[in-house]
């Protein structure tokens, strides 16, 4: 991979109306013609370049689309009021009813939530498979598949899909790959290996500042036009707008995303490494003992390293729930669901942001009830945050005293 996403968009330069260095903030829900002529061919669906009522577009979501356009390397891109506002927008879009949808078995609870329990209102079925495997991918797919659905880096198992070859199987049946790319942004180009829709919530490592909710859809010109379709677009229609302040604040963190992701994914690394060498159950797909990491290092931009998600199994919901009250506090984290905060997030998938998926699917997924999924946050010793945190795992009986020397330097 050679796309350089975070040069263009520091590339990216607008002044704001006085010269200033960032571009202003639209503040208006609706705009003026300066004929009815104009009016009137907007709302005929001609559109482009023209800015008519604020749920359709602003400047400043423009800004913002502009952006993440770049980082993923698409014609265009659209913002939208969050993740789930893009992901369900972009499968309305591209599904009618009664017909089908392939999608990895482990993603996201909202999604899966969506997908099977939502959508059945309009008998849309979907099979969750296992995304790994290329011929169950392909024995899934049927006349009526309109789709195959996958994450990049899965939550919250962190299994890698192998973006190339289901973009090369999406093609053979001539229906769209769209990938949600929300764990791995910078370290993996979706639409530059081969996704026909990159779907990002803005809200995790993009914003990085755990202060709001977005997301974004990105994708051909025609693909994000016909989203704010007046007429047909799920994106206009539905209304999950992103408010034009709240863009113009994410266009500032993403300013440096670059630099977080790098220190996000080398403290991840740090802590997987030390802790699979303590003898701890440990996934994180910078370890070779991951069963994508191969795949994972012929589809990333090596400069941001693995990402800054790491998983560990302590064995039981109730030692899960220990640790994670003990490391709160001893402020190693914060006990939240939700990532991409410089402070480290860990949860309990199992029963926070996977419960959506019932327990005996759970643990078909090796989804298992001791899981605590970590954010690795943007710690500067993060040696010292390994010795705090081996401590707590020591106080709990997760890790033995004397089962290993400490380790007492970087690995
Ligand atoms: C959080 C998340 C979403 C949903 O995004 P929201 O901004 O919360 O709506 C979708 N996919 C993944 C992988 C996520 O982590």
């Amino acid at each position: 991979m050679d796309y350089k996403a975070s040069e263009h968009i520091q590339d990216l330069q607008y002044f704001g109306e006085f010269g200033g260095v960032n571009p202003s903030i639209s503040d208006s829900s609706t705009y003026t013609f300066l004929s009815a002529k104009t009016m009137f061919d907007t709302f005929e669906g001609n559109t482009e370049g023209c800015y008519l009522y604020s749920r359709h577009s602003s400047p400043s979501n423009l800004y913002l689309g502009e952006a993440m356009a770049q980082l993923e390397g698409t014609e265009a891109a659209n913002v939208y009021a969050s993740g789930m506002g893009a992901i369900s927008a972009v499968i309305m879009q591209l599904c009618n009813a009664n017909e089908h949808i392939v999608c990895s078995r482990t993603i996201y609870g909202g999604t899966f939530a969506f997908l099977k329990n939502f959508l059945k209102k309009f008998n849309i079925s979907t099979s969750f498979i296992d995304i790994t495997d290329l011929e169950i991918v392909e024995q899934a797919i049927t006349t009526e598949t309109k789709m195959i659905y996958c994450e990049a880096v899965s939550n919250p198992l962190l299994e890698v899909a192998n973006i190339r070859a289901l973009s090369n199987l999406a093609k053979k049946y001539g229906i769209p790959l769209v990938v949600d790319n929300t764990f791995s942004p910078l370290n993996i180009n979706a639409a530059k290996l081969g996704a026909d829709v990159v779907v990002h919530s803005l809200t995790k490592f993009i914003n990085g500042s755990s202060d709001c909710v977005a997301g974004a859809v990105c994708a051909s010109s025609e693909f994000c036009l016909s989203l704010k379709d007046v007429n047909n677009g799920a994106g206009m229609l539905l209304g999950s707008t992103l408010d034009s302040l709240r863009a113009a604040s994410i266009l500032k963190n993403m300013r440096t995303l670059h630099v977080r992701i790098k220190k996000h994914s080398e403290n991840a690394q740090y802590l997987a490494n030390a802790f699979e060498r303590d003898g701890l159950k440990v996934v994180y797909p910078g370890l070779k003992s991951h069963q994508g990491h191969e795949t994972m290092k012929t589809q990333m931009n090596s400069e941001y390293g693995f990402g800054g998600l790491m998983t560990l199994d302590v064995g039981s919901l109730d030692k899960a729930n220990t640790l994670m009250e003990l490391m709160q506090k001893e402020k190693l984290g914060y006990l939240a669901v939700s990532l991409g905060f410089y402070k480290t997030l860990f949860s309990a998938p199992g029963t926070s942001t996977s419960s959506e998926i019932p327990l005996e699917e759970q643990e078909k997924l090796g989804l298992s009830q001791g899981l605590i999924r970590f954010s690795i946050g943007l710690d500067n010793n993060i040696h010292e945050t390994y010795l705090s945190m081996r401590s707590c795992m020591e106080q709990l009986g997760i890790l033995g005293k004397t089962v290993r020397p400490i380790l007492t330097k970087v690995p």
